[in-house]
């Protein structure tokens, strides 16, 4: 179905006898594919005798249409797709086993076992969101591996802002929130030795189209933060091109942390910072160059690791 897209995609009018020449498949193939596209919601016109031509694309997520709108050099390529997967870094980390190259992007329609940080889950329901991981290979020390988190936040931010023109701003580390409300989940996992890092699954999952009903109070979808139904491939797309600009301004050892501070809801704010043995609260005061959280309490400043704690306003979500 993807090579009959792709030709389709062109724009043209393509007759079933040049599909089947440069595809190497029968005429009959080439019907069943084009059918399979229509079930999958293209509208793939007859005309007249000369063939077929694509009039309009459904909301989906298939590679074909991701490639069309990539502006990156390496950052989705390649980009694979499948509607349903356990999780997508699951997928990408399988991959990387496999010695999968760096930029390598996995998209799913639908994850059966989304999960968050330390063991949480992320829901995931078909059609409504977009959940990707990105395969990374720096080479990095595996310390700074947090910092990736953080400038993974930043471009899905710069992402959204691009796609619907809401405001995108970042609850630390690496919540992107559009009107106070959480419209993305990333989880950064990587395989390393103590030195050197072999790979880094930047996943991120976005509610599009909805978000789950029992965290309305602190979770929202991009439809409902633009006002208007937002189609899901662009935001796959300007999210490699906005992380690929970032993070090679991170390997060639560029600032990209004023812009993440610019974005932050936390900085000033009271915090209430919750660990796996305490809770703290106090004023968060700076995020420092390695990506932790400076708190200014009673007892004065506290740095804070991302992936060891949960942080809250104490009036609210953020
Ligand atoms: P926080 O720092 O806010 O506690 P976190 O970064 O530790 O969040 P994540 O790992 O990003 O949390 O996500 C897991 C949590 O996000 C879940 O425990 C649940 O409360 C919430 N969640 C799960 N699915 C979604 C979703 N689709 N949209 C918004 N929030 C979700």
């Amino acid at each position: 179905m993807d090579e009959v897209l792709r030709l389709l995609l062109g724009g043209e009018v393509v007759s079933g006898a040049q599909i089947s020449e440069r595809l190497g498949i029968t005429r009959a193939a080439v019907w069943k594919r084009v059918e399979q596209l229509r079930a999958a919601g293209y509208d793939v016109q007859a005309v007249g005798r000369r063939g077929y031509r694509l009039a309009a694309c459904p909301d989906a997520l298939d590679a074909p249409l991701i490639e069309r709108g990539l502006r990156t050099a390496w950052a989705g390529r390649p980009t694979l797709f499948d509607r349903r997967v356990d999780s997508t870094n699951l997928w990408a980390r399988r991959l990387a086993a496999q010695g999968a190259q760096h930029g390598t992007l996995v998209v799913a329609d639908e994850q059966t076992a989304g999960r968050g940080r330390r063991g949480r889950m992320w829901t995931s329901p078909p059609d409504e969101g977009v959940f990707m991981t990105l395969l990374l290979r720096p080479k990095a020390h595996p310390s700074q591996v947090a910092q990736l988190t953080l400038l993974t936040a930043l471009a899905v931010a710069e992402a959204i802002e691009d796609v619907c023109g809401a405001q995108a701003q970042i609850k630390w580390p690496n919540d992107v929130v559009v009107g106070g409300k959480k419209t993305c989940g990333i989880l950064l996992e990587m395989g390393a030795d103590e030195s050197q890092v072999d790979f880094v699954a930047a996943g991120v999952g976005v509610n599009v189209h909805a978000s789950p009903p029992d965290l309305s109070d602190m979770a929202t979808c991009l439809d409902a933060a633009c006002g208007r139904r937002v189609l899901r491939a662009p935001v796959v797309c300007a999210f490699m091109a906005r992380f690929e600009a970032r993070y090679d301004a991170f390997a060639r050892g560029e600032d990209w942390m004023t812009a993440y501070r610019a974005r932050s809801v936390t900085l000033g704010r009271r915090v209430r910072v919750m660990g796996v043995d305490e809770t703290f609260e106090g004023i968060a005061q700076d995020v420092d160059a390695s990506g932790a959280l400076v708190v200014q309490t009673q007892d004065g400043p506290r740095t804070v690791l991302a992936g060891d704690v949960s942080v809250r306003g104490v009036m609210g979500y953020v």
